[in-house]
């Protein structure tokens, strides 16, 4: 079972974002729901500045979400991609459509597979 090192499940509300994330700062999100207390993730994210921010564009989305603080983008980065991989990038389990971004004109690489290194991406 995948690890998580992330505060949670809250409620995806105004209310419960403002009071629980009091810091601006890059992190990491998932978004899901309860299923007899175990939490289901259907989709997982980062913001590279202002997690509580993101977290709010999402409500109504979902019911519930965990996240944590990241150092900064890049340390965001690498967990998005490892949530991502660990979630299901088969796409079979998150509604993610896409594989993690990354930053424009930043030549990040995921660690778990090769999406970077492919011919469109070749700005660097
Ligand atoms: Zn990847």
């Amino acid at each position: 079972m995948a690890t998580l090192h992330m505060e949670g499940p809250f409620c995806l509300d105004n209310e419960t974002i403002s009071k629980t994330i009091t810091r601006i700062s890059p992190g990491n999100y998932l978004l899901g729901f309860l299923d007899d207390k175990r939490f289901v993730v259907k989709h997982v994210g980062r913001s590279d500045g202002d997690i509580g921010g993101r977290l709010k564009s999402h409500i109504g989305k979902y019911p519930m979400f965990k996240f944590s603080y990241a150092d900064s983008p890049n340390a965001a980065f690498k967990k998005e991609c490892k949530n991502y991989r660990e979630f299901g990038g088969d796409q079979n389990k998150l509604k993610n459509e896409i594989h993690p971004d990354r930053p424009k004109g930043s030549n990040w690489k995921c660690q778990f597979c090769i999406i970077f290194e492919q011919a469109n991406f070749s700005e660097y």
